[in-house]
């Protein structure tokens, strides 16, 4: 079960990587493709407007010789500009209609500014706005042409929306592809969904065995203790009497202790923490926490030593909470043992004008990399079943969360197998 985490947060990295990574070749293929229709289309248009002029050429005399290849006379100046040559200058009327005509039977369905170049005049002979009948810019006719310098006349083709009119051309290609994009990232939303939703249940369900567990045990030795009293006999053995009590006594004690916290961690993830700041004396408040741990240090034989500070280190704090942090700082530096837990708890004057509450074992240790995690709600180092400590993963997050709140901060220094320092620091105030 330890081990689930790790792997899932693992299997999610891989499958959100693994899903961008597709998204992102989608996308450039979308891309390449959209670039080569657009290249498809400029060529149709061009090729287009080249059979139209050659149109042109059999309804309108322009040319001195019959039969000379019309394409060769044609000059791309660029996408959107043909100059073509001619050996006359045409009449304005013939062209405008016939030209008109030639592109709606080639389906150039784009506006076109029209020049007619006379080389004698060295200057437009005259120049038009020839607009689609389906034309969607109306006020765009009073646009003039700069002529460019031939030793020829020549009739000039402008087409000022070429591009716009190619896009559109396109637009359910786009459209396509925008969809596909839409589709796919919606696909990889849910994916997401999906799985955090796997990932929370199966928290759920770690949280809750780890919850029976905890509860169970002092149960089942609470019931025997009870089954023992109510012996009739039971009066005679007045040792037996007080031992078995004395049982039920720790037992609710330790469940009291339990519900409190997970009661508190429930609390602080509701609502902001709130502080009530009193004037408290840490050597006192650590002492208090280690005199209520008593019952489980003895328990594990632990040796707990505390350092006090000298002068009376009297910060503004909340009693309540800073008791509940020593307390499960403690706890765990004697759950997560190896051998006979030996335990330094240290208050001092630290750097910056704080206090410093250190508490140091020499328990299993916690890996450089789970530093940052261990204060994730849920999070519990994973060992693959060396140990079975058990824990809701709960206790760190609340730590950190009552630090937060006194403004403080806390650092973890820890060797694998050698041991772990917990070290708090609050301000002096
Ligand atoms: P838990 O209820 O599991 O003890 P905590 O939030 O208190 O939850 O701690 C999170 C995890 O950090 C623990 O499961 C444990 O793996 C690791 N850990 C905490 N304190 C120590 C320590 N003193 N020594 C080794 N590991 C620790």
């Amino acid at each position: 079960m330890r081990n689930l985490q790790g792997m899932r947060s693992a299997t999610l990295k891989r499958i959100i990587l693994l899903g961008t990574l597709v998204i992102i070749l989608i996308i450039t293929l979308q891309l390449y493709w959209l670039k080569r229709v657009y290249a498809l289309e400029e060529h149709q248009f061009s090729t287009a407007v080249v059979k139209s002029i050659r149109g042109l050429f059999e309804d309108v005399e322009m040319a001195e010789e019959n039969g000379e290849d019309v394409k060769k006379k044609v000059e791309r100046v660029d996408n959107s500009t043909f100059v073509i040559r001619t050996d006359l200058v045409p009449q304005k009327d013939s062209i405008q209609y016939y030209l008109g005509h030639e592109f709606e039977d080639f389906d150039v369905w784009t506006d076109c500014l029209v020049g007619v170049y006379s080389h004698r005049d060295k200057a437009f002979a005259y120049q038009f706005y020839l607009q689609t009948a389906a034309s969607p810019y109306p006020g765009t006719a009073s646009t003039s042409l700069k002529p460019v310098m031939r030793d020829h006349d020549y009739l000039f083709l402008f087409f000022p929306h070429r591009s716009n009119y190619i896009l559109n051309e396109m637009k359910f290609w786009i459209l396509g592809a925008v969809a596909l994009l839409l589709v796919l990232v919606g696909l990889m939303v849910s994916l997401i969904y999906l799985y955090r939703q796997r990932f929370l249940n199966e928290l759920q369900t770690d949280f809750v065995n780890n919850f029976t567990h905890e509860f169970k045990t002092p149960l089942a030795v609470m019931k025997i203790a009870s089954e023992v009293m109510v012996q009739p006999d039971i009066i005679t053995r007045p040792d037996r009497l007080k031992k078995y009590s004395n049982v039920i006594a720790e037992q609710t004690a330790h469940l009291q202790s339990q519900v409190e916290r997970l009661l508190s961690t429930a609390k602080s993830e509701n609502s902001e923490l709130s502080i009530q700041s009193e004037p408290c004396n840490l050597n006192e408040e650590v002492a208090g926490a280690i005199e209520k741990l008593e019952p489980l240090i003895q328990a594990r034989e632990a040796i707990v030593q505390l350092v006090r500070d000298e002068n009376e280190p009297v910060i503004l704090a909340d009693k309540a909470h800073l008791q509940l942090v020593i307390i499960n700082l403690v706890e765990n530096a004697l759950k997560y043992s190896i051998r006979k837990p030996e335990i330094v708890i240290q208050v001092q004057a630290a750097e910056n004008n704080h206090y410093a509450i250190s508490i140091r074992d020499n328990g299993i240790g916690i890996d450089e990399k789970y530093y940052k995690k261990i204060y994730h709600k849920f999070f519990r180092v994973p060992t693959g079943n060396v140990h079975h400590v058990n824990g809701f993963g709960l206790g760190l997050n609340f730590v950190k969360k009552v630090v937060d709140a006194h403004e403080g901060k806390i650092v973890v220094h820890s060797v694998p197998g050698i041991g772990t320092e917990f070290r708090i620091l609050l301000p002096k105030k």
